[in-house]
Parts: structure tokens; C-alpha cells; sequence
């Protein structure tokens, strides 16, 4: 109960609606609680990939969660349920409810993450959810919204940690493996499943032509393993 959100400070049966930017478990984890054992009676939205991400991110977390069944927070039939609850948007795509204009934009990040522009009386409200101003392999940088806000709510997890260059980071990590399985070594990468483990194959996949690395003719495997060979081309 500690990690959900603090809902007795809001009266869920008064919500008229509620906007989830992505899938990632500190933005949709209580989400499952609130569909299914709060009397919360509005309506939910979010994008499609992130719908379909969530129900089995979330089944897998139920799964993993090593705790009691009685202190379970839900099941993994309360997120079957809470599917039916839980209505898709398009990017850009208007939706009015009970007078609340709303539309999303694309937030980088994760697959399927959303900014939602939300006009209430004629102010425009931004809330960013996590959002990405770095296009990557897999994945296009967040939009610039066309429209002015008059009030914006955004996520500020690095504060103002500057990342080291992407170039940089990118070197020092492929020269780091290939110095490992230079020396026959293997190499154990710990990166979430969602994301991060598709945009490091995809970089140990490059051939970096500047440092003369190349991965082709080595095996890549999951931790659920498959394996997967690295060539562009296939
Ligand atoms: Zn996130």
C-alpha cells in the first residue's frame, strides 16, 4: 500500500478521467489498484502500444513479486479485467470528455510514450510524463507541441545532470566489449527488457568502421536465450 500514489487524498468516484503517459511501472503500476478496487468511475486512456505493453509488464511484476498473496496489491485477473476500462488513443488524436479537450504527442522515452495536451475552460495544460529530447536507434526524440500551454507539469528525473555525449558513451561501452571478447571473454550486460536491451543490440550491431569493431561473428543471446546474429543486412 506504501507505493501506490496517495488516492486517500482524492476522491476517486469524482475523476472524470485519467491520461497515463507510458508503460513503465512508476507511471502504470498502481494503475490495476485504482481500475479495479477504488470506486473511480471515469474514463482511462492512453496510446496502444503502451496498453499493450502494460498488461504484460504488469502481469510480470505480479509474477516476480516475491510478497504474501494477501499483501498482493492485485492480481493478474485485476489487470485482465482493468484491459477492458482502459480506451486507446491515436498521437495528435482530440478526444472530449464531459468538456475536458485532450490530444497526445509523441514523448520519446518508451515505445508508445505520451504528452497530453489538456484544454480544460480554455487553459491548456502540458504534462510531459518522462519525455526524450534524443532520438536513439529504436526510437524518435519527443515532439515539440504546436500548440502554447499555459501551464506545464513535467518530469524532472535528472534534474540538471547533463548526460555525457552519446558518441562517448557509445565508444567507451563497444570498446569495453570488444576488449572483453577479444580475450575470449563472455560478456553479461544487465539492461531492462524494455528498450534499453533492443537499443544495445542495435548499437553492437553497428559496425563501428572508425574503430574497426565488429560483433558479426559473435553469438548474442537474451537472458531467455535467444540468440540473435548480428547483421544489419538479416
Ligand atoms: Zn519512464
Amino acid at each position: 500500500m506504501a507505493s501506490l500514489p496517495y488516492l486517500d487524498m482524492i476522491e476517486p468516484e469524482e475523476i472524470d478521467l485519467m491520461l497515463v503517459s507510458h508503460f513503465h511501472l512508476d507511471h502504470s503500476g498502481g494503475l490495476p489498484y485504482f481500475l479495479q478496487k477504488t470506486p473511480f468511475k471515469g474514463r482511462c486512456f492512453m496510446t496502444h502500444a503502451t496498453k499493450a505493453i502494460y498488461r504484460w509488464l504488469l502481469s510480470d511484476y505480479v509474477k516476480v513479486s516475491n510478497i504474501a498473496s494477501d499483501d498482493q496489491l492485485y492480481t493478474d485477473n485485476d489487470i485482465e479485467k482493468s484491459m477492458e476500462k482502459i480506451e486507446t488513443v491515436n498521437f495528435h488524436q482530440e478526444v472530449n470528455v464531459n468538456g475536458v479537450r485532450f490530444w497526445c504527442y509523441s514523448a520519446g522515452h518508451v515505445l508508445g510514450a505520451a504528452m497530453f495536451m489538456i484544454e480544460i475552460a480554455g487553459v491548456k495544460i502540458l504534462y510531459t510524463g518522462d519525455y526524450s529530447r534524443q532520438e536513439d536507434r529504436h526510437l524518435m526524440c519527443a515532439e515539440m507541441p504546436t500548440v502554447k500551454p499555459d501551464i506545464v507539469i513535467i518530469e524532472s528525473t535528472y534534474g540538471t545532470h547533463i548526460h555525457e555525449n552519446r558518441e562517448e558513451r557509445e565508444r567507451r561501452f563497444t570498446s569495453l566489449v570488444h576488449d572483453i571478447v577479444n580475450r575470449g571473454g563472455r560478456c553479461l550486460i544487465p539492461a531492462f527488457a524494455l528498450g534499453r536491451a533492443q537499443e544495445l543490440l542495435l548499437i553492437l550491431g553497428e559496425t563501428n568502421l572508425e574503430n574497426h569493431i565488429s560483433f558479426s561473428r559473435y553469438p548474442f543471446y537474451d537472458y531467455g536465450g535467444y540468440a540473435y546474429k548480428m547483421d544489419r543486412k538479416s
